[in-house]
């Protein structure tokens, strides 16, 4: 494609930040205005600028975004060249650099990264170690608190010169937080492990006491970009600043009110502040809407208006009306679910439409059951995402626990889980000694098994035979691994492992599902190993692949057919989008939720939550809500959510049949009042919330345009009309997208009608209103 065609699939407002190519800038706007797009084609813009693709970072949300921005961008500058942009999760990205680079903190280069499954294992094994009581110590807890630490970069000994956290955990009554904290990290150190949060921990810990590696990432990455920059957290904040600092080309994009995940530790300053980390930074907004129609963003613009703390932003959309945002009131959660699979049916047979155009999003995945039930006896295709990723599940994680132990040995969780799977005889208690025996003799449990002749600990010799036996199995993969390439060696693994046969020894269904499963991984490792092979820095090993599914959630790996309903957690729903959207379960206590009404600030990132769910529609979006829903085994009475109420009613309608309340004499007048079911009218907003493409300047948005306009190309129609042309001055060489280079020979006009005669090396004079122009000084 060339340039002109892919600029021209953007506004004038996309356009501006999409051509700048210096300098430090964000962007803020809100939902389907078209932010994930212009970094997409700033990208492109910058590499058809001759920036190097290697030398531009750009991190997203999830490895899916990543993904699909890739492809869009090879499409426009050529597969050849995108693969080499440095593109994907925090995550995904530093877990590379650490490869590279965490042999300065003592890493080796094949370091195992921990899931949350070993995670969790881990700590549980270390508070029984430690005879704690497991009710007061809960794993799940401690692991989230540990991962809070790490985010904001407390480590062990910060938390030891901490004595306010001390106090706070031993206020929680656990008052050994500190001692398990150290024992973890400890552990996962002497296993060459990494868990999710140390792959941001250890990067500010490496670019902090490396002055001579930040300096090699800073020069590596002139172009920084990053989505979604509301709902990063402290660790990656820093990071960012970090590698930024020397060139200051970073560009990112956000949407203050769809941050929703400050109770993980997200932190909504750093977009607020942004203006305040670096100097002279162009501050751009887009209000158009491309996603939805008029009643969706009426309806998502009336809802957040409720929300104190946001800045005021304008979303309008130049889309048709659409028809309104429908409200549908069930008596149980059951009927709530009957109630949206036959919609799905129905619209589907009367508008021609596939299984993916519908999306049901709910506040948690409980939720989810009612509506497969219902799906399932209708025969609609459907997919959960955000439970356990593929690479999760229990018989893949047997065999890639073989893998991970061939690469590093001393990967504690990996070699717990296999050596006694398949049985071998070996028993907890050996397994007991054996960790007591690694523990004092500062080894991995993998150096005590190969001095097991030599080392004081009590196991029989039947059992050591069978130990040795373990090592040399395991040493024979590795001599394999020298050789071999990733897929051979799985398979001959799963084969000679005894895995197989394991799997399917009871001939149940589930039996023939592991193993299919287990062939779908093969099939996996065998994909990876030929296609990431086209890749310049991949070298297409074990332990990339490795690394790759550590890090895949279950959005990522779109296996199966592609045409089903996708049901998710709205928090997963970020950044997509979906003809069609069920915001099911809208009742009070479940959305918002019991547990975050406690303040305001709790209660605001319910609203942006649902902000999020709402905005995700492109067509149609359906409201719905139960009367009385099962929750934990009971059948508790429900009211509709505040959010419903909310809206501003002109773009709601009631669709909850007449008939019900007939049917269903359990609907009584109490609810209703005196009024026909279907004429429901939700409160009133107790102030008008909404109005029509608002066009005021904003009063409190803290971060201001820069006043001082340095290039004609920063001038844009909805701004103050004496700035147009500043600057631009006779004589000035500019750039213009279509007809190229040129020199500025007159300049007339006043306000928005300046207009400027130049002289361009193709196309001779032309003569231009600059509001249009979209000139560069060059
Ligand atoms: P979110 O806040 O939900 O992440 P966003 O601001 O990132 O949204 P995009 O996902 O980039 O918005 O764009 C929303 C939709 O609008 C996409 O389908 C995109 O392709 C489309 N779109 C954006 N800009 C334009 C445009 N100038 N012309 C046509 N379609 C556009
Ligand atoms: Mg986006």
């Amino acid at each position: 494609m060339t340039l002109e065609k892919y600029l021209s699939q953007l506004n004038d407002a996309q356009l501006e930040p999409t051509i700048q190519k210096d300098g430090p800038m964000i962007i803020i706007a809100g939902a389907g205005s078209g932010k994930t797009r212009v970094l997409t084609y700033r990208i492109a813009y910058l590499m058809s600028q001759g920036v190097d693709a290697f030398s531009i970072l750009a991190l997203t949300f999830t490895n899916k975004a990543a993904r699909e921005m890739k492809e869009r961008i090879a499409q426009i500058v050529g597969a050849s060249e995108a693969k080499n942009l440095w593109m994907g999760t925090f995550h995904s990205v530093f877990a590379k650099i650490l490869r590279f680079e965490g042999h300065h903190l003592g890493f080796p280069s094949n370091f195992t990264i921990y899931d949350t499954q070993d995670s969790q294992k881990l700590l549980g094994a270390i508070i029984k170690e430690m005879g704690l009581d497991k009710d007061l110590y809960k794993t799940k807890q401690v692991y989230s608190r540990i991962s809070s630490y790490k985010n904001s970069l407390i480590t062990v000994k910060a938390y030891f010169n901490n004595p306010e956290l001390m106090e706070a955990d031993a206020m929680a009554r656990r008052p050994r937080m500190g001692e398990i904290y150290q024992a973890y990290v400890d552990r996962c150190f002497k296993a060459g492990a990494m868990d999710f949060d140390d792959l941001l921990l250890r990067t500010n810990e490496l670019l902090t006491r490396f002055p001579s590696v930040l300096a090699k990432y800073q020069d590596k990455f002139r172009y920084i970009l990053v989505d979604e920059y509301q709902d990063t957290n402290h660790s990656q904040y820093l990071i960012v600043r970090a590698l930024a600092d020397r060139f200051q080309n970073i560009c990112v994009v956000g949407d203050d009110a769809q941050s929703i995940y400050a109770f993980r530790g997200a932190n909504i300053n750093n977009i607020l502040n942004f203006q305040k980390d670096y100097d002279n930074v162009k501050l751009y907004r887009l209000e158009q809407n491309y996603r939805s129609t008029k009643n969706i963003v009426g309806a998502a613009n009336s809802v957040i208006e409720h929300n104190k703390t946001k800045l005021e932003k304008v979303v309008w959309t130049a889309n048709e009306e659409g028809p309104k945002v429908k409200v549908h009131r069930s008596l149980t959660d059951g009927d709530e679910g009957r109630y949206v699979a036959s919609t799905i049916w129905e619209t589907k047979m009367n508008e021609h439409l596939p299984n993916s155009d519908f999306a049901i999003l709910y506040r948690t995945n409980a939720q989810s059951r009612a509506m497969e039930d219902a799906l399932r006896k209708r025969d609609i295709p459907y997919r959960i995402y955000g439970g356990l990723s593929f690479y999760q599940r229990k018989e893949i994680k047997d065999v890639t626990a073989y893998l991970r132990l061939v690469l590093n040995t001393a990967d504690e969780e990996a070699l717990k889980r296999v050596i006694n799977y398949p049985a071998r005889g070996i028993g907890q208690t050996t397994i007991d000694r054996l960790v007591v025996a690694a523990n004092n003799l500062n080894k991995t449990i993998f150096q005590v098994l190969k001095d097991i002749d030599t080392v004081d600990i009590n196991i029989n010799n039947g059992t050591k035979n069978k130990l040795r036996d373990f090592v040399t199995l395991i040493e024979s993969y590795q001599v394999m691994n020298q050789t071999a390439n990733a897929f051979d060696l799985a398979e001959h693994i799963v084969k000679s492992s005894g895995l197989m046969k394991e799997f399917n020894k009871d001939g149940t269904p589930e039996g023939v599902t592991r193993l299919e499963n287990v062939e779908e991984l093969l099939n996996g490792i065998k994909d990876f190993v030929e296609g990431q092979l086209e890749i310049a820095d991949s070298k297409g090993d074990l332990a990339e692949f490795l690394e790759d599914i550590a890090l895949a959630t279950d959005l990522d790996g779109d296996k199966g057919d592609p045409n089903h309903v996708a049901l998710m957690t709205i928090h997963l729903a970020k950044g997509l989008e979906f003809n069609h959207v069920f915001v099911v379960g809208l009742e009070e206590d479940l959305f918002p939720s019991a547990m975050s009404m406690n303040t305001r600030a709790e209660l605001e990132e319910e609203r942006r939550l649902f902000y999020v769910a709402l905005t995700r529609a492109e067509k149609q979006a359906y409201l719905t809500y139960a009367l009385s829903r099962y929750r934990w085994g009971k059948l508790v009475d429900s009211e509709p959510s505040r959010f419903i109420e909310e809206i501003d009613e002109q773009f709601i309608e009631n669709i909850t049949p007449k008939e019900e309340r007939r049917i269903n004499p359990m609907l009584s007048a109490d609810i209703f009042g005196d009024v026909e079911p279907n004429k429901i009218r939700f409160k009133k907003p107790v102030q008008p919330k909404f109005k029509k493409k608002e066009k005021t300047k904003p009063a409190n948005f803290e971060i201001s345009a820069p006043k001082k306009l340095k290039k004609a190309s920063e001038i844009q129609a909805p701004m103050d009309a004496s700035l147009f042309g500043a600057d631009l001055v006779v004589g000035n060489r500019v750039k213009h997208l279509k007809f190229g280079r040129g020199e500025v020979l007159k300049i007339e006009g006043k306000g928005t009608d300046i207009k400027a005669e130049i002289n361009f090396e193709f196309g001779g004079k032309k003569k231009l209103l600059l509001r249009f122009a979209k000139l560069e000084i060059i």
